[in-house]
């Protein structure tokens, strides 16, 4: 397997240089072996990985080039694709599968930018904005970020959607210009181009059709070929719990952690995966534009609590990984101080005007895209006794397809989102309410949206009377938010 530059050899500065090598894959497209597929026997490949056999390597292989040059039907691989679903994948089918989804495209080279690349990727939650105020912070503090990002995928969020959210800012970037903003800046924000991993959007794109996401292998061998083609040589992974996930069970969280881990270890990619909660939404934004605005709060020292402190704790991993301190604690106080310099928020203007952005709209939050149309949530009128209320729990899940439904993500490939769309939470859990009190402010541009959305998005609060002496308040306390720390940083 191909290894991304060491470390050590990232060291020095050098001049500016992004190279790209393609595989041998991509640059046979347009010859005689396109017009010419080769005859493979799939429908008995299929049947293997049905009936839990292996494929053996140069099955896979040719699975994948398949998939790339569109030589295999969609009803082909998502046959395939649902058989990984129900048997996985050996630990050397998956090492294979993942090289050949980056053999598929071009790779990047980004050894002529110093230091040591970090990127950090999420599994996908509702009101993760994360992303957007710890890149900068960690940007700010010396380690170049290159982050590759994704759309809304089912009821989660997308960064590249909420980026797109800044009038201008282009999230398709060439790999050489890719290169750039980051040489520039120590800051690149994108999604993935058409050229690298290549074999990845379209696997992407049709388990998202297909009911085929909740794959360990897959999972791991999509978000690790992103990864190594975009020459990233480490990588801090948000991994998350709970009803809001894609794999709400810890257990099987746990498992994508360790495979992530181990899978990139295997391909030169130092990984160290987080577990944390994604039972509520997290902060109080879920939306496009209005979780920007949050993200931008938190880099200018407020922000909600929980999302400020999931972001000090990753951006403390990144910090580790790109050898910029040796300690948690060290890492910790560099980010806290690139919040109170105002580093960290310059750090994203200095990104968006890289990337042909608005810059405005990062000192006037308010400028951004908003929903015309608003309806207050409030708590039911109390229980029979005349108590006040607590709010128990969020349904993240619940709340993510609401927010989804009313346009801030995606029914299908082809729907724009609606940048203005979303949800400001008034409560978290654990919170007091008045009986009839505010739960939060949904806004949206579309009635008929709003009256399918409703129901579902009143249903995500789960409120319960409150004792009078404070003890179910202290049930209800939500849990801790880092959860495991599965990988070593040295
Ligand atoms: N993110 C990805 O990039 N791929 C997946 O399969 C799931 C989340």
């Amino acid at each position: 397997m191909k290894r991304g530059p060491s470390p050590a050899r990232a060291g020095a500065r050098q001049r500016p240089r992004a190279s790209l090598r393609a595989h041998p894959n991509t640059r046979a497209r347009s010859s005689r072996a396109a017009a010419q597929p080769e005859i493979h026997p799939i429908p008995a490949w299929i049947a293997r990985k049905r009936d839990g056999g292996e494929l053996d390597d140069g099955a896979l292989r040719a699975i994948i080039v398949g998939a790339t040059r569109g030589t295999i039907p969609d009803y082909q691989l998502s046959a395939l694709l649902m058989a990984i679903v129900w048997r996985g994948m050996s630990g050397r089918e998956l090492a294979t599968w993942l090289d050949a989804m980056v053999d598929s495209g071009e790779r990047m080279d980004l050894s002529g930018v110093a230091g040591v690349k970090v990127d950090k990727h999420s599994t996908g939650g509702v009101g993760d904005k994360v992303s957007l105020c710890l890149a900068p912070l960690v940007a700010a503090c010396g380690v170049p970020v290159p982050m590759m990002s994704g759309r809304s995928l089912g009821h989660t969020g997308g960064t590249l959607d909420k980026l797109e959210a800044i009038p201008g800012f282009r999230t398709a970037l060439t790999p050489r210009a890719f290169a750039r903003v980051l040489e520039k800046t120590g800051l690149v924000l994108a999604g993935q181009s058409a050229t690298l991993a290549p074999a990845d959007r379209r696997l992407y794109a049709l388990r998202d059709a297909t009911g085929t996401v909740e794959s360990i292998p897959l999972i791991a061998s999509s978000i690790l070929s992103k990864k190594i083609a975009e020459g990233a040589n480490a990588l801090v992974m948000d991994v998350k719990v709970g009803r809001g996930a894609f794999l709400p069970a810890r257990a099987r969280a746990r498992e994508l952690a360790r495979t992530l881990v181990d899978l990139g270890a295997r391909a030169g990619l130092k990984v160290v995966a987080l577990l944390t909660a994604m039972d509520q939404p997290l902060g109080r934004a879920v939306g496009n534009a209005c979780e920007l605005a949050e993200a931008i709060a938190i880099l200018r020292g407020g922000g909600p609590p929980d999302t400020r402190a999931l972001t000090l704790r990753l951006g403390a991993e990144m910090l580790m990984l790109g050898k910029r301190t040796t300690t948690r604690a060290q890492g910790l106080r560099l980010l806290e101080e690139a919040v109170a310099s105002g580093a960290g928020l310059q750090k994203l203007r200095d990104c968006v005007q890289a990337q042909g952005g608005d810059v405005a709209v990062i000192d006037a939050p308010e400028r951004l895209p908003r929903a015309t149309l608003a309806h207050t949530l409030r708590a039911r009128a109390g229980g029979p006794r005349g108590l006040g209320l607590v709010v128990r729990g969020i349904d993240a899940g619940a709340v993510g397809r609401a927010m989804t439904l009313l346009g801030a993500g995606r029914l299908r490939q082809e729907d724009r989102v609606d940048p203005g769309v979303g949800l400001e939470l008034a409560v978290k859990v654990g919170a007091r309410v008045e009986p009839g009190g505010p739960l939060g402010t949904v806004r949206f541009n579309d009635r008929e949206r709003w009256r399918l959305a409703r129901p579902l998005l009143e249903s995500a609060f789960e409120l319960a009377e409150v004792g009078g002496g404070g003890g179910a308040d202290l049930d209800t306390q939500p849990g801790p938010l880092v959860l495991e720390t599965i990988g070593k940083r040295a």
